[in-house]
Parts: C-alpha cells; structure tokens; sequence
C-alpha cells in the first residue's frame, strides 16, 4: 500500500518552526523583510506573488511588494535591485521570473546580493550548492524535496535516483542534492534513449518534465518513491502533475499528490532561505 508524502503537512511543520525563529528574532529587535518584485501583469505571477506574501504573513515577517508595469527597461530594474541591496529591512529579494521579454533577466538575478539572493539564482549560491557544505541558501523546490524526505525519513543514501529534466531551477540542483546526500544518481533530458529502462531502474524518481501525466506506471519500480514537480493543466483544465498518479500510485512505496506535494513546499523554503538570510544579517 502506498503512502502519501503530504506537502501541506511538511509545509506547516515547516513554517512553525520558522514563524518561531522570526518570533525570537523580533524579541531581539530584528525584524525580517522580504522584497517581492514583480514586473508585468502575468496573472500566473500574480498568484505566486501573493502566495509569497500570504506566507511571509503567516510566518510573521515583512514583506514589501515592488509591482513595476510590464515596459519596464532592464536599467530601471537594475535601479531597483540596487536600491533593495542596500535596504538594511530587507533581508532576502525575490524577483518573480518570468520576466518581460525586454529585460535581461541574468543581468537582473546577477545583480542581486549574493547575501539576499533567496531564490539562489546568483552563481555564487548555485556553485555554492555544489561544493557542499559552503552555501547560504539552497533552491527552494529541490530543497523542499530533501525536506520532504526528511520528514517521512526516506533514506537517499545508496539508493539509484532517477531526475527527469535538467532545468537550472529543478532538475539540476535536485540531482547535486541528492548526491550531497550519497545517492547514485542520473539525470535524464529530453534526448535520453530508452527512457523507461532508465526510470525502472529507480528507487527514488523525480519528474519534472512540465508534461501532464507524462510518467506512466510502466515507467516506474515497485516499491518506488515518486516525486513530481509538474505543475500542468490537463484537458479540462485541472491542475496536474507529471506523474500519471491514478495508474501510478499502486506501484509506489511513496508518492506526492498534485496538488498537495511539492507545490507548498517552494515558498515555505523560499521562507526558510529568508530566515536564514535574516540571522545571517543579524549576526554580522
Ligand atoms: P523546463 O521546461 O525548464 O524543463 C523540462 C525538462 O524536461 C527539460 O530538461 C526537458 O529536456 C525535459 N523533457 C521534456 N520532454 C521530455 C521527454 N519527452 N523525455 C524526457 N525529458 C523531457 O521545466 P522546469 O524544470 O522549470 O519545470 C518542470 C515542471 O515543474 C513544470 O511543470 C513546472 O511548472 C513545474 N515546477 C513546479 C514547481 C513547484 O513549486 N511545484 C517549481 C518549478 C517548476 P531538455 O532539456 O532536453 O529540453
């Protein structure tokens, strides 16, 4: 029988811990604030956005929205970023990507402190994440899946883990986490021959193609731990994962839902680095 790996209760345990930190923190006369920026009117952003601020809400910190119109120049961006770089009440910056095809969006994630880089673009916290052990903030979403693990005491170590997708915000930093914790892993792309003799072959799988339903139950191991990042919509509009989780879940030891699993684990990490940036400032 499988089991399901609830996001949503990660998540609260999580965030308690979190709002504790941020609660003695403000005993001590330091506040945490987060800068959101959002440039343009993606709707889709605007949801993330106030997810994000509904969450800092929650946890007890400040956040401070910065909605700037869709014709916005890389400079102004740029301006804006320095500006909140030098901003002693905010510890972290978060600049919701997409950005406007005009703006130069590395420039942009480049510019920003390395120190309130929560989202952990800047090449110093991606490289940082590789050489283990040195990094201040880890990406959220593949942090959030450590997390999860964690919490339903999954064991990586010498297990075969199997990443499908190589984005530089997922995939990638998934597979460096997972060897940080001495799993066998491999990573696997669009141009990957025999893909299922490959997924079969995991122990722990992590979909995160962006296609609905894409993983199907004679992809997977019996006994399994399937996670799946994908966020889609499907025909009639729902919203799904990658996993085709109905014909799927038989098969598993342990499974995430979508929605419900990876999903609230990004901002609740997004949180976590904020913490961790706000103690950091406190401390120097
Ligand atoms: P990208 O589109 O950047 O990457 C998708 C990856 O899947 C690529 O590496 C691509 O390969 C690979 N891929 C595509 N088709 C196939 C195929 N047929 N076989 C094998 N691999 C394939 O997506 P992201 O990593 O940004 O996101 C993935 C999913 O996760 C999306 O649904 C997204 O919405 C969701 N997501 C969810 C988050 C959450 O908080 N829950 C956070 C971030 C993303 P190639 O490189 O060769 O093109």
């Amino acid at each position: 029988m499988y089991k399901i790996i609830d996001g949503k209760e990660v998540s609260a345990s999580v965030r308690n811990e979190i709002k504790a930190e941020v609660e003695a923190l403000k005993n001590q006369g330091k506040k945490t604030g987060l800068a959101v920026v959002i440039v343009g009117n993606n709707p889709a952003s605007r949801v993330y956005v106030n997810n994000k601020k509904k969450g800092c809400e929650e946890v007890g910190m400040e956040s401070f929205e910065y909605a700037l119109p869709e014709e916005t120049t890389t400079e102004e961006l740029l301006e804006l970023v320095e500006k909140l770089n030098n901003d002693d009440a905010v510890d972290g910056i978060l600049c919701q990507l997409p950005l406007p095809k005009q703006i130069d969006e590395k420039k942009v994630l480049n510019a920003i402190v390395p120190h309130k880089d929560v989202d952990a673009f800047h090449p110093v916290n991606t490289g940082g994440h590789i050489m283990i052990g040195d990094h201040s903030f880890l990406p959220c979403t593949p942090a959030g899946i450590m997390e999860m693990l964690k919490y339903y005491d999954i064991s990586v170590e010498g297990k075969e883990c199997v990443v499908i997708g190589r984005s530089n915000i997922v995939g990638k930093p998934m597979v460096m986490l997972l060897l940080g914790q001495n799993g066998t892993v491999t990573i696997c792309h669009s141009r990957t021959k025999d893909l299922a003799e490959v997924t079969k072959r995991a122990d722990i799988l992590v979909a995160a193609v962006g296609q609905a339903y894409f993983v199907k139950e004679d992809m997977v191991k019996d006994g399994a731990v399937v996670i799946d990042v994908g966020m889609n919509r499907n025909a009639e509009g729902k919203l799904c994962g990658d996993v085709d989780f109905e014909n799927v879940k038989d098969k598993c030891s342990f499974i995430t839902p979508v929605p419900g699993g990876v999903g609230p684990m990004t901002i609740t990490m997004l949180l976590k680095n904020t913490l961790t940036a706000s103690k950091e400032h406190f401390n120097k």
